[in-house]
């Protein structure tokens, strides 16, 4: 009889993975690591796909302190796993961490996605930018080089990757936003020498020079964190959004945000962080399998944990 996976595994269960997992039918040998992790939807995301063309491993979830990610590291290689996603606040570390890092991960800053090869080496990529991307398609049908990017949150980990995808695929023009200015303009001068066709603009939450800044740009993208707990405001109010913006808020974890609310009482088309997280879990598979990912049966998949 087959044994059922546990939810949530240790470093300690790392460090004894046959005993720990013995029995368990398909092995695990995939895993998203973060601290916390519980709340992750990647296994049932990415466990629908490995049944649907019996691939005969399956995906759990590690909860890894940060001084367990290096020994851990270690041991993804000796068992060896597939690979594993890392998330907050692994993706930095991670870049030091791997043999050879890709250059989507150089880009974005953080490796979300490791791929051990057959030698045992770590590659290390990062999909939220090219998933971000793929998103943007789906939702609005244009190409980041048809826009110009208004980057709510450019001074974190999900706003860097992004504006960095936008310059990478030829974007015009940039308007980098953060609450802390500072923490963006190495990101700001990094843009303009990798990619000087691109304009870069850098500015703080003041409502003026905001609604400058948008009246430049096409696409807002909210990468803060505003909108995540219940009672936040919109990053931004209605009042500087115009109908013809389209607005995707990376946030995944309510259906309609508050910047999406305003969107809506501007008139804009807006959708939320659902098909991102979708489309950088099908990027990754495709990483660690070299197929391509069965994204609507892990799409129905997403949408399950969402409804519960
Ligand atoms: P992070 O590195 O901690 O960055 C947080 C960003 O939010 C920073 O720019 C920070 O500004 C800003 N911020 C926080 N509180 C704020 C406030 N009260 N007012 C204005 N700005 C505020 O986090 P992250 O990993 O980039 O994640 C950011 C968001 O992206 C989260 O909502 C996450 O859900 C989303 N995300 C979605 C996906 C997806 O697949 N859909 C993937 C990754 C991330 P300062 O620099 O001034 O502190």
């Amino acid at each position: 009889m087959s044994v059922v996976a546990a939810e949530v595994y240790s470093f300690a269960d790392l460090e004894r993975w046959f005993e720990t997992t013995a029995g368990i039918e398909p092995p695990l040998r995939l895993a998203v690591c973060g601290d916390p992790v519980a709340h992750s939807a990647s296994p049932p995301m990415h466990n629908a796909a490995l049944a649907e063309l019996g691939i005969d491993v399956r995906y759990t979830r590690l909860h890894l302190r940060p001084e367990d990610l290096s020994p851990a590291f270690r041991l993804l290689r000796i068992i060896p796993f597939v690979g594993v996603n890392c998330t907050i606040p692994h993706k930095l570390a991670a870049l030091e961490l791997v043999d050879v890092v890709d250059a989507s991960a150089r880009r974005a800053g953080g490796v979300n996605t490791v791929k051990v090869g057959s030698d045992g080496r770590l590659t290390g990529h990062s999909t939220d930018g090219p998933g971000f991307s793929r998103a943007v398609r789906e939702s609005f049908d244009v190409r980041l080089n048809e826009v110009r990017v208004g980057v709510l949150g450019a001074g974190g980990g999900a706003g860097r990757a992004i504006a960095m995808q936008c310059a990478f695929e030829g974007s015009p023009r940039m308007s980098l936003i953060n609450r802390t200015v500072e923490k963006v303009t190495p990101l700001a001068d990094e843009l303009q020498k990798e990619f000087p066709q691109s304009t870069v603009s850098v500015v703080s939450f003041d409502q003026a020079a905001v609604e400058t800044q948008l009246a430049e740009c096409d696409l807002i993208v909210n990468c803060t964190a505003l909108g995540m707990k219940a009672g936040d405001p919109a990053p931004i109010p209605a009042e500087v959004i115009e109908s013809r913006h389209i607005i995707y808020d990376t946030i995944y974890t309510a259906a309609r945000t508050p910047l999406m609310l305003a969107a809506d009482e501007a008139g804009a088309r807006s959708e939320n962080g659902f098909s991102m997280l979708l489309h950088q879990g099908a990027l990754s598979f495709e990483i660690w399998f070299e197929r391509e990912a069965p994204v609507e049966v892990m799409r129905s998949a997403l949408k399950a944990v969402a409804r519960k």
